[in-house]
């Protein structure tokens, strides 16, 4: 069963509902701003759970391949993410208390919450503050024009064992 638009916490909790969808990256709206393959897909499987009978809990894995621009050489970056969260929701941080510390505790009011909201800021928190390519990018370029010089010198080697043999003889 996919999840429906609005996670109702306690609820779903108690009757520890499972749900598992697929998505495109433009669904979220968050996500379409700085993704550049909008059509592909996202993959979820949310497990509702009710812990120490009072703590509504979630946990969930959210797999997709996102393509975000490099803040260097603006071309993309495709990072393959699978992130696993647990989330145990609570009105104030005194209900943590006891809470397994495998779940994060996630501080909120509301009684539902948005699903695509919330997968949004998981895939967020996965993504860097300022994707920037492993290899240095910005000077690929210069690096290309190097490697079109040295290609010049193996001749210029080549002339100079020649005239070193001729000197031997
Ligand atoms: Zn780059």
């Amino acid at each position: 069963m996919k999840p429906p638009e609005q996670l109702k916490l306690f609820n779903f909790a108690r009757k520890e509902l499972i749900f598992s969808g697929e998505y495109q990256i433009m669904d979220f709206p968050e996500l379409e701003k700085i993704a550049s393959n909008k059509t592909d897909k996202v993959k979820v499987a949310l497990a509702f759970s009710f812990e120490n009978n009072r703590t509504p809990c979630l946990s969930g894995i959210i797999s997709l391949s996102i393509a975000i621009s490099c803040q260097r050489c603006l071309e993309d970056i495709v990072q393959d993410l699978k992130i696993d969260f647990n989330l145990g929701f609570i009105k104030n941080e005194n209900q943590g208390v006891g809470l397994d510390s495998r779940f994060e505790l996630y501080v909120t009011e509301d009684e539902e919450l948005s699903t695509v909201e919330l997968i949004s800021d998981e895939v967020l928190l996965a993504i860097p503050m300022v994707p920037l390519h492993d290899y240095d990018c910005a000077t690929y370029k210069d690096t290309e024009q190097v490697v079109e010089q040295e290609k010049q010198n193996p001749f210029a080697i080549l002339k100079n064992i020649q005239i070193a043999d001729e000197g031997e003889e």
